[in-house]
């Protein structure tokens, strides 16, 4: 890929406040639910109204969206508010009939970008076209998968292209839904820094009440926009229900975010300290899960000693393992007076841990 400045005409040429908001329930359900909605978010800094028609649902059972009438309801709401429309495509066939419906901008679900066959049956059905087509990233953390993407897109004569950040599933049970995952995202902003990056926070969080923070987090990190799933009565959502917020709470969450202009002096700065920040962010978590899985051997290890009736404490291993962490930390650049008070401190939780489980 090139040019890869072209790729922001589209969003420039919309001279919108930044950022971009995208807007709308996660399924189209009735046509009064629709055009209530989108009535609520007129008016407001919403420019594109999304709802699923086609709903790709983990489980077979499930809602599966209503389909192509919905693409009519789509069609009232531009009529009546102006607003411009947008739902997710996935094969050739949800291709054409949202382009006969003038959807104005198309997005690729999270589970067919991880499939290469999809995505080029994707690419071949919109070749040419000047529609905005949006690519979210794979379920599984692979950005190679979502560069992909965007490159098969991008080979079939898509300029007007941009990428959606909703985070990535994982077997370990956490508090998003899908983690972010924030560094994929800023390499990702790293490969192709012209290309247009929008958050979905809501696939992301699951929970309504993680949505703001989400938001606020990418904004800090130069995303280009937001796309937020919204609801009059979320609850009653027949999709995503614990995730959709209010048309009135996204208002006022528009009103509550510190939203940096690119053009602000400290922008850039900003920008690199959010970009490191955030690098930081990931690292002491992983040293924090690191931490956990150690002690849980230490529990093992207690259990062990227990069972044979071994002293927990064993200076000689101990002092053999500071010893070489002292070296290994010299060839980081780590000096030994940190590797000493570190492991000293790791060590003291470990014979906590283990003594706590001979007490048990
Ligand atoms: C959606 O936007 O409603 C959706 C199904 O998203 P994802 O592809 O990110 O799961
Ligand atoms: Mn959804």
């Amino acid at each position: 890929m090139k040019n890869t400045r072209e790729m922001r005409t589209w969003l420039d040429d919309l001279s919108l406040n930044h950022p971009l908001v995208i807007a709308g329930p996660c399924s189209a359900e009735t046509e009064e639910q629709v055009l209530k909605i989108a009535h609520e978010l007129k008016d407001t800094d919403v420019s594109y109204f999304r709802a699923g028609i086609w709903k790709p649902r983990t489980r077979p059972g499930m809602f599966e969206g209503v389909g192509a009438l919905g693409l009519k309801w789509l069609q009232k709401v531009k009529a009546e508010t102006g607003m411009k429309t947008c739902t997710e495509v996935a094969n050739a066939a949800h291709v054409k009939l949202a382009i006969e419906h003038d959807v104005d901008l198309l997005w690729i679900g999270a589970r067919s970008t991880v499939s290469p066959f999809i995505m080029q049956e994707l690419a071949d059905a919109l070749a040419g076209t000047d529609k905005i087509v949006l690519v979210k990233n794979p379920v599984n953390p692979d950005l190679a998968l979502w560069l992909g993407g965007i490159e098969r897109l991008y080979n079939a004569g898509i300029k007007n292209l941009g990428a959606i950040h909703r985070g990535f599933s994982t077997y370990e049970k956490t508090k998003y839904r899908n983690i972010p995952e924030w560094q994929i995202a800023i390499e990702f902003q790293n490969k192709f820094p012209d290309l247009p990056l929008i958050n979905d926070p809501s696939h992301i969080t699951g929970k309504r009440d993680m949505v703001f923070d989400v938001c606020q987090t990418a904004l800090d990190l130069n995303f280009d926009g937001l796309m937020v799933e919204t609801h009059y009565d979320p609850d009653n959502a027949w999709s995503d229900a614990a995730q959709q917020i209010t048309p009135k709470a996204l208002v006022q969450m528009m009103v509550d975010l510190k939203i940096r202009k690119e053009s602000d002096p400290e922008a850039k700065f900003n920008h690199e300290l959010s970009n490191l920040r955030a690098k930081i962010d990931v690292v002491d978590n992983q040293i924090i899960d690191l931490l956990a899985k150690r002690m849980q051997v230490a529990d093992g290890i207690g259990a062990l000693k227990k069972s044979k009736n071994v002293a927990v404490l064993q200076s000689k291993r101990w002092n053999e393992i500071l010893g070489k962490m002292v070296l290994q930390g010299e060839e980081k650049g780590l000096s030994e007076e940190f590797i000493l008070k570190l492991f000293k401190a790791i060590h003291q939780e470990s014979i906590n841990h283990q003594e706590q489980v001979i007490k048990d």
